[in-house]
């Protein structure tokens, strides 16, 4: 399991909307939240910004198909000899009053579901079955999650009675004039030299659901500065931080080449 703990930092975020706010009510009414968007269009800068400027420390898990509710609850471990209970990411969230993000949620198991529900209606408790304690969120507790609906894949939907528990905001790729400044400051690239690679990025999500699955992240966009500002030709950069993370299809990345051409 990939879990990182953050002591809070203030993080550069450049907010799309009214995003900040409606998490701080969100917190501040003790309600859990759902980001709902591509990946690397900027989710998890988002909650790392927010758990800063609330000054809540952030427990982040990147979820993945083995994970499973104990990992996140905690479990019984041998530590010299002796068998001791270790919290998990969950757990201390919840004892300390901090926000637990789960990143990508769909694909954790079935079983964290279970855990989670209690935990998002008025109960705020959690449940640890292998040590009979229940716990009370406090004030400060905050559930936060994000899932992917790009992903044709309808065995990896949220369910229903699941979705029905959070507050849910919808985030896209940032307007082109934000995303210069974003993979500008992010990368130290000039914005001159930003404007063309975020015109291509326009491009290839125009394309993205024909042959490609997702288009170009904001991440990408970021990668490709970082190595043009590290002196890369232009190209290159573009071929290792777009065109090959995208496809390893030779027509698409031929069809991504072109693209490239109209606006070099
Ligand atoms: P996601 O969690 O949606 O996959 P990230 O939050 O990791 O994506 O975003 C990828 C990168 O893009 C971040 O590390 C950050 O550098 C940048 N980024 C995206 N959107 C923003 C934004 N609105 N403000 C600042 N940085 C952003």
């Amino acid at each position: 399991m990939t879990m990182t703990m953050h002591t809070p930092a203030p993080a550069f975020y450049l907010p799309a909307a009214r995003e900040c706010d409606l998490f701080e009510l969100a917190h501040d009414k003790g309600l859990p939240l759902l980001l709902k968007g591509p990946t690397g269009c900027g989710k998890t800068r988002f909650v790392e910004h927010m758990a800063a400027r609330l000054g809540r420390k952030l427990y982040t898990v990147a979820c993945h198909d083995d994970l499973s509710a104990a990992d996140l609850i905690g479990r019984y471990l041998l530590v010299g000899g002796e068998t001791k209970w270790v919290d998990g990411p969950l757990t201390r969230a919840v004892r300390e009053g901090a926000i637990c993000y789960l990143d990508e949620v769909v694909e954790a198991r079935k079983d964290v579901t279970v855990v989670i529900h209690p935990l998002t209606d008025t109960r705020r408790t959690l449940m640890i079955d292998r040590t009979g304690e229940e716990l009370a969120a406090p004030a400060g507790f905050m559930l936060v999650a994000s899932y992917n609906p790009g992903y044709q894949n309808v065995l990896k939907r949220l369910k229903p009675s699941t979705r029905q528990r959070f507050l849910s905001l919808s985030f896209g790729f940032p307007d082109s004039e934000a995303e210069i400044a974003i993979v500008a400051s992010e990368s130290g690239l000039e914005a001159g030299r930003v404007a063309p690679l975020v015109r291509l990025a326009g491009h290839i999500r125009a394309l993205s659901g024909m042959d490609l699955e997702e288009g170009v992240s904001t991440r990408l966009l970021i990668y490709t500065a970082k190595l043009m500002t590290a002196g890369m030709g232009v190209d290159d950069a573009i071929r290792t931080a777009i065109i090959e993370p995208l496809s390893d299809d030779d027509d698409v990345k031929t069809a991504l080449a072109d693209l490239v051409a109209t606006v070099y």
